[in-house]
């Protein structure tokens, strides 16, 4: 499946496609606050929106700020596969587009993380800022950077991406997606990115 992606603009999100971040954001919330939320039982991939959390959403992000403040982000573990997923997609003469939720004051220590991770492989790297004012649609960058393949995990982002353009939309199954069904007919719906790799 992967091999028939060629000589395009690719879309790949960051956090949860390429780097396992909720697992160690957990842990980090549970030493700070004694949070006790368990990422099988997310619903909702933004802690504001669960209610067990009881966190407002500038709590969420002065949470998220401290985990990358601390350098967290920078140690992050990969997602499985995800190396190989890149590696075939550049050896097809794609371009890497790797747009996040993330923001801009993240910058140098993403970039760290994407160097020390996928030498060579991101061709540019753009920020969303989703819990800052300044915050953009994923679905406007679609058309300002040419983007014919979108992976990204969550729901929201998807759907937006999918009914506004379409391109196909990829997304890796996550607790906090697992439950929407009657997805629109251009996401696909993938276990694992082994699944597009074999
Ligand atoms: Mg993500």
């Amino acid at each position: 499946m992967i091999s028939e992606i060629k000589n395009v603009n690719v879309w790949i999100d960051l956090d949860e496609v390429l780097a396992d971040t909720v697992r160690e954001f957990l842990k980090f919330c549970k030493t700070k606050i004694d949070l006790k939320v368990q990422r099988e039982w997310l619903y909702n991939y933004f802690l504001q929106d669960v209610k067990e959390t009881w966190l407002s959403k500038e709590q969420f992000f002065d949470l998220w700020k401290s985990f990358v403040q601390e350098g967290h982000t920078k140690s992050v573990p990969v997602i499985e596969w995800s190396y190989q997923l890149l590696s075939s997609l550049k050896n097809n003469w794609n371009k890497i587009f790797v747009i996040t939720w993330r923001h801009d004051f993240e910058r140098s220590n993403t970039q760290y993380w994407l160097a020390k991770n996928y030498p060579d492989l991101v061709d540019d790297l753009i920020f969303t800022n989703f819990l800052s004012s300044e915050m953009k649609n994923k679905s406007e960058y679609i058309n300002k950077y040419n983007i014919q393949v979108f992976f990204d995990d969550i729901f929201d982002f998807c759907k937006d991406v999918a009914l506004n353009s379409n391109i196909p939309v990829y997304m890796p199954t996550k607790p906090w997606n697992v439950h929407y069904q009657d997805l629109p007919a251009n996401i696909y719906r993938i276990q694992t990115l082994n699944d597009l790799i074999k």
